[in-house]
């Protein structure tokens, strides 16, 4: 029997989610079913499991029991109905955008998502008839403006990256609901510890869980929850025919991975926190941003529909670009590459990395200056943390 966790605590949840002890031999860790298929009893059983009589497997695209463990448990977190492992966390967004949207329909979402949601949309779903419009979903008026009869989703994420900035969930929600769209919200910055859009309105969550949830720089994966019964069979159904199915060994080294995710997240944000407040009283810094600051202009939203502030922090050195590479190239423990969420800090520079391809005009415009680096805050020591910024600062 697995334990009941109605009323548990989330550390509690995070630890005990999706356990269920093999019958067999006992075995507490779930057991890795590394078969590409499933053997029926006999013919009669085989018919049942497709018209779905039976709840047995039948093929590891459509359903293993270790990849089911890890959607349990995630799911879990979330509150949701129900969760869909993904090869990868822009698996999990192409397969909300084709199951949702078609030739004359339209989305709107962040202007600052992740580079590939955007792109994917720009580039590719385009070619198909897909309308989209990109806009500063912080503000309010403009999701209300870019909303159209035809529009099937409001696709949001927050906090959005690499500028930091939040998006009401529930006020989106509001406005979603109102024109007959779903709200779907890339949770990833936040993992199921800080933050659960699907209990402030949204529809559909979606995580990369290379990212915090998996939280050992080693694996790509991604994941959806969806409220609904309805929401989950139709993305279940277009990712079971289109493949973007997560495998039965990954499932297991993201599940491993999972179950120290609030005290990774725990001592990370506390990090950070440290990090974000002495950097913005650095003679050699410009401005900081990160949500647990109260310079940062939405601190009070992010008091309300986050559980903390989370661990990413953006900042411009003195000197633009020129200043921001002698710390880049400087600092000696967060390790310059692109990634978030695992144990140990990285930082690197969007301007000429992860945003690199977004024209110059609207980058800018998305509020991702030249000078801006982004910081990635691990579960180091902070005084180590501290020392190493300091050092690579007084060489500006
Ligand atoms: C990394 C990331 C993705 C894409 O996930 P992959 O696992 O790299 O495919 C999507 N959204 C956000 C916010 C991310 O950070």
């Amino acid at each position: 029997m697995s334990l009941d966790l109605k009323g548990k605590g989330i550390n509690t949840r995070v630890t005990h989610a999706g356990e269920n002890p093999d019958s067999v031999h006992g075995s507490v860790s779930v057991p890795i079913y590394q078969t590409s298929t499933f053997k029926f009893r006999d013919a009669d059983h085989g018919a049942q499991c497709f018209t779905g009589e039976e709840q047995g497997y039948i093929y590891t695209r459509v359903g293993n029991p270790t990849i089911n463990t890890f959607e349990e448990a995630v799911t879990e977190l979330e509150h949701g109905f129900a969760g869909i492992a993904t090869s990868t966390g822009m698996a999990a967004v192409t397969s909300i955008y084709m199951t949702y949207l078609g030739a004359g329909l339209h989305m709107v979402g962040t202007d600052a998502v992740y580079g590939s949601s955007r792109m994917v949309m720009e580039n590719e779903f385009s070619r198909f008839g897909v309308e989209h419009s990109f806009v500063d979903t912080a503000d309010l008026d403009k999701v209300r403006s870019a909303m159209r009869s035809n529009t099937k989703l409001l696709y949001i994420e927050t906090p959005a990256n690499p500028t930091i900035k939040l998006t009401d969930i529930a006020a989106c929600a509001d406005i979603a609901h109102e024109h007959g769209a779903l709200l779907v919200v890339d949770n990833t910055f936040m993992s199921p510890i800080l933050q659960n859009p699907l209990e402030l309105g949204a529809d559909i969550v979606l995580h990369s869980i290379t990212k915090y949830i998996n939280g050992h720089t080693d694996v790509v994966g991604g994941v959806i929850i969806t409220k609904t019964e309805d929401e989950f069979t139709r993305i279940k159904n277009v990712i079971i025919s289109t493949g973007g199915t997560m495998d039965p060994h990954q499932s297991w080294l993201v599940l491993r991975g999972m179950r120290t995710l609030s005290l990774r997240v725990d001592r990370a944000q506390a990090n950070a926190q440290k990090l974000a407040e002495f950097l913005e009283t650095h003679p050699k810094i410009d401005w900081v941003r990160y949500p647990g600051l109260k310079s940062h202009p939405q601190h009070d939203l992010a008091k309300r529909q986050m559980k903390g502030y989370g661990s990413m922090i953006s900042f411009e050195v003195k000197g633009g670009v020129a200043g921001g590479k002698v710390v880049l190239n400087h600092v000696k423990i967060p390790q310059l590459a692109v990634s978030l969420g695992g144990y140990e800090s990285l930082i690197q520079h969007p301007a000429s990395m992860t945003h690199h391809n977004i024209p110059d005009d609207e980058r800018l415009a998305a509020g991702i200056s030249d000078g801006l680096v982004r910081l990635a805050v691990g579960t180091e020591d902070v005084e180590d943390l501290l020392a190493d910024l300091e050092q690579a600062l007084a060489l500006v």
